[in-house]
């Protein structure tokens, strides 16, 4: 049961520090305990509307005979199932980031990723410039991570730049940076500290009526986090959203040999 503390005893340092120490192992526990839940509520919530939809629909395609309709009906019905696909996907990768698998970390140069994310975009897209500050750019991470990370970013800035993002990969003294840069409507100061939670959307019916799952930054706030790197939020020159994610620089201090140039 939540609040159950151990009683700190009045003389003994070293009971008193094993006490302490017990008590904060409990309050740990009793977070993590309650995130999941939340979690797991919120996941839930999140596959039903796919799946009522799904389920509507198919009642609509059953039941009426015109064969346009069916047509019509049958492509939301697809739509509503990619969406729930992707739904899966991102809780599968969460759900393996929170058991604590870690693909083992590699140098990984971001500039080449970046251009090949920025190739990897539907062709109607706005433009994307990538320019590398430094030729190069080496971090200390898994491909698959930032494979997801500029995935996710890019995708994003496309679904609200107006015309333009650009990208940007800068290597510094201990850190390898990639900063993405949109000219959309930006996120206001007051949703910045939480768009990278599970679930959460600025504003809920533009991203769903655009398809987002909610889970894309959570999703790369995990991966960068978890190998001690950062990732924040703020506002490009350009007005729209500016997205900076930095890790360790390989090489640098990590046990590992610097990349062949
Ligand atoms: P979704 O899959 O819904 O896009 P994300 O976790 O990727 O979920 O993003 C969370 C929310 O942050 C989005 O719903 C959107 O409101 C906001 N957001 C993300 N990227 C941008 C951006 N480049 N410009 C403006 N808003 C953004």
């Amino acid at each position: 049961p939540p609040g159950r503390r151990l009683p700190m005893p009045e003389a003994n340092d070293e009971l008193r520090a094993l006490a302490a120490d017990f008590n904060s192992l409990l309050q740990r526990q009793e977070e993590a305990s309650r995130r999941l839940r939340r979690f797991t509520g919120d996941a839930a919530h999140e596959l039903r509307s796919p799946v009522a939809s799904i389920r509507v629909q198919a009642e609509v395609a059953v039941t009426n005979p015109d064969p346009e309709l069916a047509q019509e009906t049958l492509a939301d019905i697809l739509a509503e199932a990619e969406r729930l696909s992707a739904l899966l996907d991102g809780l599968l990768t969460l759900a393996r980031s929170d058991a604590g698998e870690l693909p083992p970390a590699e140098p990984v140069e971001l500039v080449t990723e970046a251009r090949a994310a920025a190739e990897r975009l539907p062709a109607d897209s706005p433009q994307v410039r990538v320019s590398g500050v430094v030729g190069q750019a080496w971090a200390h991470a898994a491909p698959a991570e930032v494979e997801l990370v500029l995935n996710n970013l890019l995708r994003n800035a496309c679904r609200y730049a107006r015309s333009r993002i650009t990208v940007s990969v800068l290597a510094g003294h201990s850190t390898a940076r990639v900063v993405v840069d949109d000219d959309g409507p930006g996120i206001p100061p007051e949703h910045r500290d939480r768009v990278f939670d599970r679930f959460y959307r600025v504003a809920d019916d533009r991203s769903r009526s655009s398809g987002g799952s909610g889970l894309g930054l959570a999703m790369v706030a995990e991966a960068v986090r978890r190998r001690g790197g950062r990732v924040t939020v703020g506002e490009s020159p350009e007005g729209g959203a500016r997205f900076q994610v930095s890790w360790r620089r390989a090489g640098a201090g990590n046990g590992e040999a610097a990349p062949a140039r």
